[in-house]
């Protein structure tokens, strides 16, 4: 198991739920509610990556908008450097804005084709400061050595780019005032397989750099291991288990986990000794059940290989069943209830992909 050192809490989550209202009828009346996010929670040390994973859908980049209150959540508690996100006015989250930042999936779409570089990077910093041109080219150029850009390319516009540099325009942005937390939202998706390894390497030296804190969104479990130093998994809006990275890899403990990590190829998993390394694909049986009718008890009963009466109609919590593990499943009865621990950078594979 991956050592799990407690850091200071730099973000922490609590009960978060994001729950979107279903109007019908002639009236408009509500009926019902898309249950996007329910009930997470989750804390990430300073300096760690804690890797979000799932299907599509299943609410991860929902929480990462909830957690820079891009989205207002329906109840729960995000605290970023000790303050309540959700608490804080519109002139204080203004000023909270620079300590938390977002990169996004499609650097196509996320950067305004009119602007040339060195208006989209000095953007956050007309908002958000008072420095005169000269000092705000200087940044410009300091971010863009950051992020491996060429100087010369600052009055370029983005269609000159390639989808890689694209992103490392999109990351540099991100980084213009001093970040403390990065939501990387799916970053790589959008890229070329043979530049994805670059821009999370790329990720990687920024926050050794700047002592940067990441929650990373990613349906790509293989560069998740890689760069994420523990590792949630969501369905449904939920947490299924939350472990530190290579003891997930190696044995994850709730079958939908199980089953997710069986659609690695087995380089990717753990060593043969490993239950996922071990064994054939996990297919599951059934679709995921609508957001808008969860099914009642454990939310991943409809199609868990495992699943008993109890089940159907108690709602596992999640809890710690062994240390640093965390698991919503009755299999595990948690030895204590989750105050979900924040783990230590270890990060030591590098990535297989066009490096
Ligand atoms: Fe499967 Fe039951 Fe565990 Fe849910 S609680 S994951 S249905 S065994």
């Amino acid at each position: 198991m991956a050592e799990a050192p407690v850091g200071r809490k730099l973000v922490e989550v609590d009960g978060l739920k994001m729950h979107f209202p279903v109007f019908a009828g002639l009236l408009r009346r509500r009926a019902g509610a898309v249950r996007a996010v329910d009930g997470v929670s989750f804390s990430i040390a300073e300096g760690e990556t804690l890797g979000l994973v799932g299907e599509s859908g299943c609410g991860k980049s929902t929480v990462g908008r909830a957690l820079l209150r891009l989205c207002e959540p329906t109840a729960g508690r995000i605290a970023i450097d000790g303050e309540d996100v959700l608490q804080l006015s519109p002139a204080a989250l203004r000023r909270k804005r620079p300590t938390m930042q977002m990169v996004f999936q499609d650097p196509q779409a996320s950067l305004n084709p009119r602007m040339t570089l060195s208006s989209i990077i000095s953007e956050p910093l007309n908002v958000h400061t008072d420095w005169s041109a000269e000092r705000k080219a200087v940044r410009v150029r300091e971010l863009m050595d950051a992020v491996g850009l060429d100087r010369r390319f600052v009055n370029r516009f983005p269609h000159e780019f390639s989808g890689g540099q694209r992103q490392r325009v999109g990351i540099a942005r991100a980084l213009a005032l001093n970040p403390k937390f990065i939501v990387c939202d799916e970053p790589i998706a959008a890229l070329d397989v043979s530049i994805q390894a670059q821009v999370v390497n790329l990720l990687e030296r920024l926050q050794r750099d700047f002592g940067l804190t990441y929650l990373f969104i990613s349906h790509d479990l293989s560069m998740v291991r890689h760069i994420a130093d523990r590792v949630a998994v969501m369905y449904l809006g939920r947490i299924a288990e939350l472990s530190p990275r290579d003891a997930l890899y190696a044995q994850p403990l709730h079958p939908y986990a199980e089953a997710l990590l069986s659609a690695l190829p087995r380089v990717d998993r753990a060593g043969s000794g490993g239950r996922a390394g071990g064994r054939g694909r996990i297919i599951l049986k059934g679709d995921v059940p609508s957001p808008a009718r969860m099914p009642p008890g454990c939310n991943f009963h409809t199609r868990c290989p495992k699943v008993f009466d109890r089940c159907r109609t108690e709602t596992p919590q999640l809890g710690e069943v062994q240390p640093g593990r965390l698991v919503a499943c009755h299999l595990y009865p948690a030895t204590k209830p989750a105050a979900a621990p924040t783990g230590g950078n270890n990060k030591n594979t590098t990535p297989q992909q066009g490096d």
